[in-house]
């Protein structure tokens, strides 16, 4: 049989991360802009933290440059800025926020073909790095393909500014990934999912890296952040190998996405990363002891009860969970896990 193998990986061209990096958008702006004016997506408060910086450096270097203010990543705020970027003549799209503002911009530049540059105001999960978007359209967030950013400046100053709540939750959607890691190789024995061995190595590096040095995520500490942000890049890095999320992404991000649609509003993605991951080890037969002694570490609860999440809100979210995605195979199989046996799961774990 004659070798057909092929792959195709997508990299950002650019990563700055560290201490006052952003004044890099100036190079990065004349590195990748042919022509035209720059489009930057932010919102309310990120402006404050970094977009307008961001601003008054390009316009200093004589830049056309149209900021955005908008919210949730959703259709409607979607159609809104693309129909004001349809206007312009852009040449580069800049997102300066956290998931959110990250998520439309990386979105509206995949679907104008311009470059795209990833100016992350919160460490809080690792979409700052991958080339997809999360969008909300009636009740469901799936999410969608979206510009791979060119460029990604990380600024540990800005990310520093973050709750602390958003660093820990960065942290645990890392190391969570080892539970996709199992689901990953799982769908690989049962099925003949294709695996990739390197981009596996970078994403169970990347998490245990955080998972030994959980005793390191420190409130109000700019190395903190520094470790954690490394680490989601780490992330991006895994994902883009793979071309796929699936190295980062398994039945932990199906019980996540499962607890944002239903219950929105009282959890954040990485601290329902940190739950799933913990149950799903439990599953997989897992050290899911040692996942929960590295959250508890870090001071992030994976107690349902205190995210108000009601007992039977997760439970169903659990039991169902596999539907979500049905050809992302993982643990959860591809039938409904009954409710005694997902109430145990959870139970046991202490998540109820
Ligand atoms: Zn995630």
């Amino acid at each position: 049989m004659e070798f057909e193998k092929f792959k195709t990986m997508q990299f950002p061209r650019d990563v700055y991360v560290g201490h006052g990096v952003l004044a890099n958008v100036v190079p990065v702006a004349g590195r990748y802009m042919k022509s035209g004016s720059i489009m930057i997506i932010t919102g309310k408060i990120t402006y404050d933290l970094a977009g307008k910086e961001v601003q008054n450096l390009l316009e200093d270097a004589k830049y056309e440059v149209h900021v955005v203010k908008t919210d949730k990543a959703n259709t409607e705020n979607l159609e809104k800025i693309e129909k004001s970027a349809a206007d312009l003549n852009l040449g580069l799209i800049i997102g300066v926020g956290g998931g959110t503002k990250i998520d439309l911009a990386k979105k509206t530049a995949y679907d104008f073909d311009v470059p795209f540059v990833s100016i992350p105001t919160s460490p809080s999960h690792d979409g700052i790095a991958s080339p997809r978007a999360s969008i909300k359209r009636a009740n469901s967030t799936l999410s969608q393909e979206a510009a791979m950013p060119i460029a990604i400046i990380a600024d540990t100053v800005v990310l520093a500014k973050a709750p602390f709540r958003y660093l820990k939750a960065g942290a645990a959607d890392v190391i969570s990934n080892l539970t996709a890691l199992l689901d990953w190789k799982l769908a690989n024995r049962l099925h003949g999912e294709e695996y990739s061995t390197s981009a596996a190595a970078i994403s169970e590096y990347a998490a245990k890296e955080l998972l030994e040095k959980c005793h390191l995520i420190l409130e109000g500490v700019e190395e903190s952040v520094w470790l954690v942000t490394k680490q989601i890049l780490a992330s991006g890095t895994a994902m883009a190998i793979a071309g796929s999320s699936r190295p980062a992404s398994g039945s932990e991000h199906l019980l996540a996405h499962a607890l944002e649609m239903s219950n929105p509003g009282q959890s954040i993605h990485g601290e329902q990363c940190a739950v799933g991951s913990v149950v799903s080890m439990f599953l997989h037969g897992g050290d899911w002891q040692g996942l929960a002694a590295a959250y508890r570490r870090m001071g992030l609860s994976i107690r349902a009860k205190d995210y108000k999440i009601p007992d039977a809100v997760i439970i169903n979210a659990l039991s169902t969970a596999h539907s979500i995605r049905p050809e992302r195979y993982t643990i959860l199989g591809e039938k409904d896990i009954s409710t005694n046996a997902a109430e145990k799961a959870l139970e046991i774990t202490g998540i109820i």
